[in-house]
């Protein structure tokens, strides 16, 4: 027997998710919000946030409780459970551990994922000193020799935070300028770390654990070697879009889920919202998106002519 049938079914419960799921109840839909982790998407494991309307500053575990106690207010967030499969006719069919709901229309809003560097040493050593979240495995390393990777918004705020944790930090970066933030780079310049420019990450080093990293300079072509007792890398993202996929909607060439401006996909009654469709990542413009799309699934579902049967 399948759970169900909801009016909706939002797939993630970051700011996109939570923001549709917030219109979607105010709207008198019956929702449901599928998580395959905790709530919160990747604001969870963000330092520090300072760009989200009226908080000038606040942690990412803070945004996300208080989008979590908000959210919640007016509909259901089933954490840890996983979306296997999404099939479709005129309802959507989808497949969790726990079981098959149903849904008359769907929100993807499951954001991205982090890049990996795909050098030796990156797999074997990750979660033995190579990390890819500076908030959850920051804590470590304290008083320790760290590494950043990158030179987005990420690894700006990894450095800032690893260093406030008390740290020491060198920044390694592919390029000569920083993509991330102005503020973020002038915070990073301001606290004298090592910054290791047009630079490139050959191997991470280490039998049981991450003792150092082999890095060749750009320029130069040196191949230099550092300690560190950890590596954090934040060379970008990969949208998650398995459930797009799954549905035959359409995707742009690298993989994000393309979208009209009421952020209907290319199969009727799919929206999707947040990092899954590309464009500026920010929490404002998840959420955004994510209220757009609650109310385009709204319409879509007020359509006279919507019946089950099709
Ligand atoms: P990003 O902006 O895509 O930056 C990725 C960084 O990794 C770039 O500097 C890139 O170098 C580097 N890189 C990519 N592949 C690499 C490789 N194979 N080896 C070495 N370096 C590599 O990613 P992000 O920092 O994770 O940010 C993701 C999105 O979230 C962005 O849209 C960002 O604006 C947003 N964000 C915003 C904030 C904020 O506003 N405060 C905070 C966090 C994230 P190049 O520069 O040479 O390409």
């Amino acid at each position: 027997m399948s759970e169900g049938p909801y009016d909706l079914a939002i797939v993630g419960a970051g700011p996109a998710g939570s923001a549709a799921g917030i219109y979607a109840g105010r709207a008198g839909l019956n929702t449901i919000i599928l998580e395959r982790q905790m709530a919160g998407g990747q604001v969870v494991i963000s330092p520090s946030i300072e760009n989200w309307p009226g908080e000038k500053e606040i942690s990412g575990p803070d945004l996300s409780m208080k989008f979590r106690g908000h959210v919640e207010s007016y509909v259901k967030i089933r954490e840890f459970s996983e979306v296997e499969l999404v099939g479709h006719d005129r309802l959507f069919t989808i497949s969790t551990p726990e079981g098959e709901l149903v849904a008359k229309a769907l929100i993807i809003a499951t954001g991205a994922e982090h890049r990996k560097l795909g050098v030796p040493g990156e797999d074997t050593l990750s979660g033995r000193g190579v990390s890819y979240c500076a908030t959850c495995d920051g804590f470590f390393f304290k008083g320790k020799d760290v590494l950043v990777v990158g030179g987005g918004s990420t690894a700006l705020l990894y450095a800032i935070y690893l260093h406030n944790i008390g740290c020491r930090v060198k920044l390694v970066h592919r390029r000569s300028e920083f993509r991330g933030e102005k503020a973020l780079q002038e915070k990073v310049r301001s606290l004298n770390m090592d910054l290791i420019m047009d630079t490139l990450v050959e191997e991470f080093m280490g039998e049981e654990q991450l003792d150092g990293v082999k890095l060749r300079n750009l320029t130069t072509g040196e191949v230099l070697e550092v300690h560190a007792d950890g590596a954090f890398v934040a060379v970008g993202e990969i949208p998650r879009n398995e459930i797009a996929r799954s549905l035959g909607v359409k995707l742009d060439r690298e993989g994000y889920i393309e979208v009209d401006r009421k952020m209907a996909t290319s199969v009727p009654g799919v929206f999707a919202a947040g990092d899954v469709t590309g464009g500026l990542k920010q929490i404002v413009v998840a959420a955004g998106e994510g209220a757009i799309a609650a109310t385009s699934a709204f319409d879509y579902l007020m359509e006279p002519y919507w019946t089950e049967s099709g």
